[in-house]
């Protein structure tokens, strides 16, 4: 029987935007220049709009100057694609981000697309992801940025380490995967055809759930010892009819298997907007030279 560490997620970015903050200070007093982040909301998806009030206000705390931009859920996809060169060719504005899901009629990966790849704090255009592939410096999706950061400060170096990331997404899983092998991790990425699931997950020393299913991965499949990070946010109804967050792992089950383990909330998601904040400040940076 292992003690399981929690990995509070929502102490260490509280640091880190704190941390920021005098960055940001810094920057803008030598540079004159005060990092801006747009972001872009279609539509009137509930979670959404609580992601965007939450980044609004977290840029205005760490300094930064906040861009909000609504639009009614059947704005036509040449007016999205509009306001994002009108922010691509403002110069207040140092990064963009377009909440995701968009509605149905809008291409995603045309809007995307359409993102300045410099002002693109998400991380999520081609020139990002090729860039991250290739090992140059990039604008790296936020969530998997905050995965490492989080394993970092718990093992140290990461390298050699067996890392099982189940979930191939564009979003999380991939990219995730690109950053654990830059930090000399053995990667193996696992989705849904993958044979042996719970065989593949024995063999990580670092397991990431990044798959969006209720507790999917159960203890058993937990190596002892290893450190579990869980990507997952599934509203559930319990028992007494409530509802709540639940992870991607069986959070009670990996008491005493895992060495480490993310909770939700208070794990990776806090991770989120600080690595977003940080995003916008490196755009800056760059952008200032
Ligand atoms: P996607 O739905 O885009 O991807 C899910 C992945 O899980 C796919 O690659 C899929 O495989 C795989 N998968 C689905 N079912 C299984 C299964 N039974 N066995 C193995 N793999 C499976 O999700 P996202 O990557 O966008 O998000 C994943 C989770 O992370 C969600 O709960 C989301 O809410 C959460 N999330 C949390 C964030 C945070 O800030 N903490 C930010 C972003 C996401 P295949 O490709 O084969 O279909």
């Amino acid at each position: 029987m292992v003690e399981t560490r929690l990995i509070d997620g929502k102490a260490f970015a509280q640091t880190m935007r704190a941390r920021l903050k005098g960055e940001v200070a810094v920057f803008t007093a030598e540079t004159g220049v005060t990092p801006g982040l747009a972001v872009v909301l279609v539509g009137e998806d509930p979670a959404s709009a609580v992601y965007v009030r939450n980044k609004g206000r977290q840029t205005v705390e760490a300094g930064m100057a906040s861009f909000e931009h609504r639009l009614p859920a059947n704005t036509a996809q040449e007016d999205v694609l509009a306001l994002v060169k009108a922010l691509n060719a403002d110069d207040d504005v140092h990064g963009i981000l377009v909440q995701l899901p968009l509605p149905s009629h809008i291409d995603t990966q045309a809007v995307l697309a359409t993102i300045d790849p410099a002002k693109d704090v998400d991380g999520f255009h081609v020139v990002n992801a090729g860039r991250l592939a290739v090992g140059l410096d990039a604008l790296v999706p936020c969530t998997p940025l905050g995965c490492v950061m989080l394993l970092k400060d718990t093992l140290g170096s990461l390298a050699g380490l067996e890392a099982v990331v189940v979930g191939r997404s564009n979003i999380v899983g991939k990219p995730l995967a690109q950053l654990l092998l830059r930090e000399d991790c053995t990667v193996t990425i696992a989705h849904s055809r993958t044979r042996d699931l719970p065989g593949v997950c024995r063999r990580a020393d670092i397991l990431i759930g990044a798959v969006g299913r209720p507790e999917m991965i159960r203890g058993d499949w937990i190596k002892p010892g290893a450190t579990v990070i869980d990507v997952g946010i599934n509203r559930v109804t319990g028992a007494d009819g409530k509802n709540r967050l639940v992870g991607d792992v069986a959070f009670e089950e990996a008491q005493g298997i895992a060495g480490a383990i993310t909770p939700v909330p208070g794990g990776v998601g806090p991770m989120t907007i600080a690595c977003l904040l940080a995003n916008t400040l490196t755009a800056a940076r760059w952008r200032v030279g």
